[in-house]
């Protein structure tokens, strides 16, 4: 029964995963994130060797919440997974599992999608000398003439959140083009500290503790390494899309082709290195070159100017230098229509960053809008979720 995978809080979610943990004989490391009045937050990795004894060769990687309240989807596969563990199959035999559950543990119990600081961790996977560069991003003005639209400062009254919001984003929309208005969303500022998509200045802790834990394995090769990162909110409701690294995208195509009405398959969105494309966000004629960029209505459309991703670029370092690359995917589930999510982000952190006393009533809008309680969603979530594992783990070389 997929609904018994979910979970409709981090606590609840965190005790599945780790009871399944325990149940399939896993190591499980967990790592304090944050805390606040109302709980302490951990990331729980789940380690699973073919034997015991063995030293890891290959990994399989899962990771959830990276985008917190979007944790849920992947939560689900993980628990699912172990939970048939002990049937066997699940992986190649020469290969190690890793299961990283609430990379963004915070934002996962308070159905936010960015983290304590209000970051949004997917847009923070950089280096020092990377966010130093970023002082002198160029686009930062094209996000800027959308803040008031993105990131209200008083608050939206019931008129606005239910009929206003609607007119403005149209608005914006005819005097822009909605490509144009997701660009400048998901390119993300580094500046405005309380906005949303904000990149943050640092590496974030949850990331630090992320890549201090795979110093175990930094013999590993990484051509020898697969890794989802599970997300939801983009795309046809219960659809998945691959995002990938555009060098993979010809092996991706063979992987996961297209099922109508199931899968859109892997779409080619990171084509250039994160310096690449900071040479074109922090070079003269930035804002002209997005000005003047096509805009299609793809999934992975819009995201050619961000970096920070947690991409295959960045888990690629945990690994043996010079050994290839991580075969890596951001596994999207579609949840809501591009506009109900923007709108849903938009009211959350309204009242995450001014109203935090009635926070529970905002964050059930990014609730809704990230993880759909359906029967149907879980299903799908669960059997797309085993499909994409177990046929990366599969293209895991062995020698
Ligand atoms: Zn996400």
């Amino acid at each position: 029964m997929a609904d018994s995978c979910f979970a409709e809080s981090y606590e609840e979610a965190r005790g599945k995963f780790l009871a399944a943990a325990a149940e399939a004989g896993a190591e499980v490391v967990t790592l304090p994130v944050t805390e606040d009045a109302e709980g302490k937050y951990f990331m729980d990795i789940a380690v699973l060797t073919p034997s015991p004894s063995s030293t890891p060769t290959a990994l399989a990687v899962v990771s959830s919440g990276t985008h917190g309240v979007e944790g849920y989807a992947g939560s689900a596969i993980q628990i699912d997974l172990l939970r048939r563990w002990k049937a066997g199959g699940c992986v190649p035999s020469h290969v190690t599992t890793v299961l990283v559950h609430a990379v963004n543990p915070y934002g996962m119990a308070h159905f936010r999608r960015f983290n304590e600081n209000n970051v949004d961790l997917n847009r923070n996977c950089l280096q020092p000398d990377q966010f130093e560069k970023l002082k002198e991003d160029r686009i930062a003005s094209i996000y800027g003439s959308f803040d008031p639209l993105f990131n209200p400062t008083e608050e939206p009254g019931v008129f606005y959140r239910n009929v206003g919001v609607w007119f403005r984003m149209a608005y914006y929309v005819a005097s822009y083009g909605i490509g144009y208005i997701k660009t400048a969303m998901v390119a993300a500022t580094y500046s405005q500290e309380k906005g949303i998509f904000y990149g943050g200045k640092k590496l974030e802790k949850s990331h630090v503790l992320l890549r201090d834990f795979f110093q175990r394995f930094a013999e590993v090769e990484a051509r020898k390494v697969a890794w989802v990162d599970v997300h939801t909110g983009l795309g046809p409701t219960g659809v998945d899309v691959l995002l990938g690294s555009g060098k993979d995208y010809p092996k991706l195509q063979e992987l996961f082709p297209k099922i109508a009405g199931e899968s859109d398959g892997p779409q080619n969105s990171f084509g250039l290195t994160v310096d690449e494309v900071l040479k074109r966000r922090c070079g003269e004629g930035a804002e002209l070159e997005m000005n003047g960029a096509h805009f299609s209505a793809s999934q992975s459309a819009g995201y050619e100017f961000s970096v920070g991703i947690l991409s295959s670029d960045w888990v690629t370092t945990f690994f043996a230098k010079n050994s290839g690359q991580v075969l890596q995917v951001a596994q999207e589930f579609g949840t809501l229509g591009n506009l109900s999510v923007a709108r849903a982000l938009m009211l959350e952190n309204y009242g995450w960053n001014h109203d935090r006393q009635n926070h529970d009533f905002w964050r059930t809008y990014t609730r809704d809008a990230f993880y759909v309680r359906t029967g149907d969603w879980k299903a799908r979530v669960l059997r797309r979720g085993d499909e994409v594992f177990r046929k990366l783990s599969a293209a895991i070389p062995s020698a």
